[in-house]
């Protein structure tokens, strides 16, 4: 290809931001030549490249804004340290359709069952679907809620927590809140009844959700919208700290014996 066309064909590429294409167009033509292949071939190549670039992009950003404490892929999930957990519904979770029918999910049970770990696991799934996911504690929320307020920027907050496709409450129930903090949640909460999916891991049944939010009314209100048509996980298996503890402790056991 002439110099002038490349540089023309470089510069028209740049203004339709088709970055990938133009930082590959280089070696894609040096390869197209040396292999003979055709032009056909050779655009299926320079457009399957810029889709990849931007499927990693975007997925980079959605990982970026879901603010993940820490990534813990599917993968370093052990299903079999679990055999209690049902499969069938782990599958449909991760499969993102309780995302797109807008329901939520409840993960419920005690500490170090591993709530934490497979939220954070299906949230990095959502964002792999495109998906607007946010991963936050609830202690985080209502301290990021009472500041907004005392900055007069509540509104926005509420409607950034709105649109999210899948928002990721972790640990309730594990420091109550104040009244006002309970409130401001409870208003997050009922923004998003039925217009996107909240996951929410706790340690709480629901009977002791009043503990937490200090209000019988608004406790049955949020309970009411949360649970309705929700998929209620109850992780009620052992600890997979404790079991890997045990489990080590018997190893040095049988090395004694
Ligand atoms: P929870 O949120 O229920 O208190 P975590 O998700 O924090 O529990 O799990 C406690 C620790 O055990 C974490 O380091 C987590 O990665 C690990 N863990 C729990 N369950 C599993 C599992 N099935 N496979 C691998 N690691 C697990
Ligand atoms: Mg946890």
């Amino acid at each position: 290809m002439k110099e002038t066309i490349l540089f023309e064909l470089k510069a028209n590429l740049k203004d339709l931001k088709l970055s990938a294409m133009v930082r590959e167009i280089d070696v894609t033509l040096r390869q197209a030549t040396d292999s003979g292949i055709g032009y056909d071939e050779l655009l299926v190549d320079l457009t399957r490249l810029e889709i990849e670039s931007r499927a990693t992009n975007r997925l980079k950003r959605r990982v970026r804004e879901a603010k993940f404490p820490l990534l813990k892929p599917l993968e370093t999930f052990d299903l079999e340290a679990v055999p209690e957990l049902d499969i069938r519904v782990f599958r449909e979770l991760i499969s993102c359709e309780y995302i797109r029918e807008q329901r939520n999910v409840i993960f419920l049970g005690s500490s170090g069952t591993g709530k934490t770990h497979i939220a954070t696991a299906l949230g990095l799934e959502a964002c792999k679907n495109n998906y607007r996911t946010r991963f936050v504690t609830c202690y985080g929320l209502v301290n990021e809620l009472i500041e907004a307020r005392e900055e007069r920027d509540l509104q926005r907050l509420l409607k950034r927590y709105s649109r999210y496709d899948l928002l990721i409450l972790d640990e309730l129930g594990y420091i109550p809140f104040s009244k006002e903090g309970a409130e401001l949640l409870f208003q997050v909460l009922a923004e998003r009844y039925e217009k996107g999916s909240v996951m929410i891991t706790t340690n709480l049944g629901f009977a002791d959700w009043t503990q937490v939010f200090d209000d019988q009314t608004m406790t049955a209100a949020l309970l009411d919208r949360l649970t309705h048509k929700a998929r209620i996980v109850n992780c009620n298996w052992q600890s997979y700290r404790l079991k890997q503890s045990l489990e080590s402790g018997n190893t040095i056991k049988k090395e004694e014996a």
